[in-house]
């Protein structure tokens, strides 16, 4: 058994994400006996609250996200709350006596993580003052967990990481990306490198497309404030995209190790081909809802949101073409997509295989449905291979037939919450599924030549209605090389 001692002070304790995500997901932590009864919580955030009341508010988190719980009591004693202001050294004086406090009540070892869970703008800020105000002066590990987004753009993200690299190291920093944490992202990995029979076909002899699509159905909701300054490019393609890109493409590597793997991922971003000036609109396509039907209700455009600027130029979508120029990929497209108000919920990878050499089954009116590899993400986890087989009872007619997998139907009880998975590694101390800054910092020099063109040029907003697939130019974007959109429902 690892040594799961520790106290974990969350900056940010009342916020959504605490709420939704981190104490249920510690909750089933403790549940599972993963983190035995040496852990600690300390709640920081604005307002004051005693700790009964923030143990309450933990109790009821839990019950809302899990339902009703035996233990929750015992869950709860672990948590403690400290009012607090993250831009006061006073605030972090306090805060150190009451850790410092709870570490040798509890015999916590001096380890200790902390989980930024609140607006990026003080990020940087707060790794400052742990710093400086002694407490990450401890005698056991300490660990900077740091939620999404890292920076705006290149430029701030190097501002950011110097500003945390000040008091952790490398080693010590945490990155979240959340589609890091999901059952099947992860599994990426292994479908690619414990099979026989995907490996050898996984390069451009034998793919001839990769389409990777995450769609909402939501839309902005209350965070129009944020989304204004980020849009999809930056919330959703600059990380957990290409996130996805890299693990697909990587090259296998030569031990599962941290390092290993992110450095083959690093090697894909190194590869990226950068797009930028006039090139941007070939290979890239922006959207921006507008109103239309979700579930049969209507609902409004993206200008007509709150906190939403009436004449906005963010994109609620964007979809584009990458091209990983490098031996194993050259030539293969990898198309990808994300927006805000679309069809359908659903993250999913679908890998196109190229046609065989001739067809023996050909008939006028049908032809042979290429091979495709899918790897649902989610709501559905699993994977589903299309072939071609014999039409039961006909003469040699060939018809696709699918092979499926399906992760829910078989673990459906016991598939973890991302966020679950992503603090266990963070307190065993493996940081594989962490974005590294080396990766952030490829990415958003990608990302930045795609938003330097849009951020000068309006969109001919809004382009998409609510409800479907994206604007025209998305399906145009593969149509000129000769592929479609394969549908995701
Ligand atoms: P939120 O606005 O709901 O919560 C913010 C928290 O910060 C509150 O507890 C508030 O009290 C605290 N806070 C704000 N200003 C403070 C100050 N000056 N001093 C002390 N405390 C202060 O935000 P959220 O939705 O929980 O998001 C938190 C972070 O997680 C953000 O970086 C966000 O981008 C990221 N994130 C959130 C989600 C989600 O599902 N909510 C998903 C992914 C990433």
């Amino acid at each position: 058994e690892q040594n799961m001692t520790t106290l974990i002070m969350i900056f940010g304790a009342t916020g959504d994400l605490a709420k939704r995500k981190l104490f249920p997901s510690l909750y089933r932590l403790f549940e599972r006996g993963r983190i035995a009864n040496r852990f600690a919580v300390i709640g920081v955030a604005r307002r004051p609250l005693s700790n009964d009341q923030f143990q309450q508010s933990v109790k009821d988190s839990v019950t809302s996200a899990l339902g009703a719980k035996q233990n929750l009591d015992q869950f709860a004693s672990h948590f403690y709350y400290q009012s607090h202001d993250v831009t006061d050294s006073n605030s972090y004086i306090a805060l150190k006596k009451l850790a410092d406090e709870i570490d040798t009540h509890n015999h916590l070892e001096g380890n200790r993580i902390f989980y930024l869970a609140m607006a990026p703008e003080f990020f940087g800020s707060i790794a400052l003052h742990l710093k400086a105000d002694g407490l990450t002066n401890v005698k056991g590990y300490k660990r900077l967990v740091i939620e999404k987004p890292f920076g705006h753009d290149l430029e701030s993200a190097k501002e950011l990481n110097e500003q945390i690299r000040t008091a952790f190291s490398e080693e010590e920093i945490y990155r979240i990306d959340h589609y890091l944490g999901k059952e099947m992202v992860r599994n990426i990995e292994v479908i690619r490198f414990a099979n026989a029979i995907f490996e050898p076909l996984w390069n451009n002899r034998y793919i001839s497309n990769i389409q990777i699509t995450s769609s909402e159905t939501l839309g902005v909701e209350e965070r129009g404030r944020y989304y204004e300054s980020s849009g999809a490019l930056r919330d959703m393609l600059q990380n957990h995209m290409m996130q996805i890109v890299a693990l697909l493409a990587m090259e296998p590597p030569i031990s599962l190790t941290t390092k290993e793997i992110r450095l083959e991922k690093v090697r894909v971003f190194r590869s990226l081909r950068t797009i930028k000036g006039e090139a941007v609109n070939d290979y890239f396509v922006r959207g921006q809802y507008g109103e239309g039907e979700i579930d049969q209700k209507k609902v409004p455009k993206y200008r007509d949101e709150p906190m939403v600027n009436n004449e906005s130029n963010t994109e609620t979508f964007v979809a584009g073409k990458v091209m990983i120029d490098n031996f194993r990929w050259a030539g293969v497209p990898f198309y990808i997509r994300t927006g805000k108000r679309m069809e359908t919920k659903s993250t999913k990878i679908v890998i196109q295989f190229k046609d065989i050499p001739m067809n023996l089954y050909y008939r006028p009116e049908k032809e042979l449905s290429p091979n495709l590899l899918v790897i649902h993400i989610q709501p559905e986890e699993g994977i589903t291979l299309h072939l071609n087989a014999k039409k039961a009872g006909s003469h040699l007619d060939a018809q696709e037939v699918k092979l499926s997998f399906s992760n829910t139907g078989t673990y459906a009880m016991n598939t973890p919450e991302g966020y679950e998975k992503l603090l266990f590694d963070c307190m065993r101390g493996d940081a594989t599924n962490f974005t590294h800054w080396d990766e952030v910092a490829y990415s958003w020099a990608f990302v930045d030549e795609i938003s330097k063109v849009w951020d000068q040029t309006k969109g001919d907003f809004p382009n998409y209605d609510a409800g479907t697939m994206g604007p025209k130019a998305a399906d145009e974007l593969l149509e000129k090389d000769g592929f479609f959109w394969w549908p995701i429902n």
